[in-house]
């Protein structure tokens, strides 16, 4: 084994992935520069109100870990920064960093680990629910922000009023969307359906569905008590049109269990939106010439692991669409890899 614990890894992405892997290879002693775009760590968990499958609240991960984190000088957090070019070396690569105001600075990295993250699709192209032109037609986590807000004590000025979840919202849509499942979206809209009728006990949450998957530990038990404890109402079948009705919204659906055509009055309705990689994954994909997916996911070696390509590692969804136990757990392997390599490496 050598002596490697002097050899840098660059993480570039502060989302529960990155900052896991910051966390195991701090504390192993290893040099980290944590590369981070925006002005604060926790990527979407600082957008989100509360977690699937515990009711946490999600910034729970990203303080535990930064109390840690900042208990060790190996590690080092830059935030508002990014990685704008590269050169290939023998043991490494050679990277140009650049923070918001244009100061750039040069490091040297042994290992990389790439956590940058997905986002939302963008829905306007659904015409028919009337993103983008009708009121209060939402995505997944423009309706975050507002259960921030509706928790924090500001309510809405509707007093009862009715909310409606459309799923798969560009997942599994050849024609529009992407032909995948989002794999989070079932889980998080029956948490947002709860979490409406747990602020609002005087609402009526609607979630439309062609069908849910809660293959996760605890997630079935999680849906079910949002259905019988907390009394949200599933209808099975694919909203066809939202219309604009007395400063409402009128959903026309099938029920495809009883079927029967049915209406709905929403006075907000929240589209699940598709996941995809996002702005950074992609643009660092290209960088350090990363194979990807037809979607532009990283893809690794096999899928079991999480190494790319050699020296580099990735953690979390920019691989794919992964709640935030299983960023973290890849996270936590992408650093063991990462320690493994500079172990035996010269
Ligand atoms: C509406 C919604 C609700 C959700 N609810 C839950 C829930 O209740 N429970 C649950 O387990 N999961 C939930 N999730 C999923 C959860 O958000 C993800 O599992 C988690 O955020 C994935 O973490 P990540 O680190 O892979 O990526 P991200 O959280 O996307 O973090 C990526 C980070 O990388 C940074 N970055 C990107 N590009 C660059 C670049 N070029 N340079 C530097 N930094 C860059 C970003 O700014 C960001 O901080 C929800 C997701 C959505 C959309
Ligand atoms: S996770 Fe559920 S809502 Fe999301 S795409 Fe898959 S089936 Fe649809």
């Amino acid at each position: 084994m050598g002596n490697n614990i002097d050899k840098t890894t660059l993480i570039i992405g502060g989302g529960p992935a990155g900052l896991e892997a910051a966390r195991v290879l701090g504390q192993a002693g290893y040099p980290v520069v944590l590369v981070e775009k925006e002005q604060q760590v926790g990527g979407v968990l600082t957008q989100l109100s509360s977690s699937f499958p515990r009711w946490e609240d999600p910034m729970k991960h990203v303080d535990m870990r930064m109390q840690e984190i900042q208990k060790y000088p190996n590690v080092r957090i830059m935030l508002k920064n990014k990685v704008v070019d590269c050169e290939k070396l023998n043991d490494g690569y050679k990277v140009q960093l650049q923070n918001d105001s244009g100061k750039k600075e040069e490091i040297i990295a042994n290992a990389v680990i790439i956590a940058t993250g997905f986002e939302l699709m963008d829905v306007s192209n659904y015409g028919e629910y009337g993103y983008g032109t009708l009121p209060n037609v939402l995505n997944s986590l423009e309706f975050e922000a507002m259960l921030k807000e509706w928790s924090a004590g500001n309510k809405p000025a509707i007093e009862k009023p009715v909310v409606a979840f459309f799923k798969c919202v560009g997942s599994r849509d050849r024609t529009k969307g992407y032909p995948y499942c989002s794999k989070i979206c079932c889980m998080y809209s029956a948490k947002q359906a709860g979490m409406v009728q747990d602020l609002l006990p005087e609402a009526k949450s609607y979630v439309f569905y062609m069908d849910y998957r809660a293959s996760g530990k605890e997630y079935e038990e999680f849906v079910r008590s949002v259905i019988e404890d907390k009394h949200v109402r599933y209808v099975r079948g694919r909203p066809s049109k939202v219309f604009s009705e007395n400063g409402r919204l009128l959903i026309r659906a099938e029920d495809t269990l009883m079927g029967v055509p049915v209406e709905v009055r929403a006075d907000y309705i929240v589209l699940a939106a598709a996941i995809r990689p996002s702005q950074g994954t992609i643009e660092m994909s290209k960088l350090f010439n990363l194979p990807t997916d037809q979607y532009g996911f990283v893809e690794p070696q096999k899928l079991e692991t999480v190494k790319v390509v050699e020296r580099v590692f990735m953690a979390g969804s920019c691989g794919f669409a992964v709640e935030t136990i299983g960023a973290l757990q890849q996270g936590g392997a992408a650093a063991a890899q990462v320690m493994a390599l500079l172990n035996q490496a010269g």
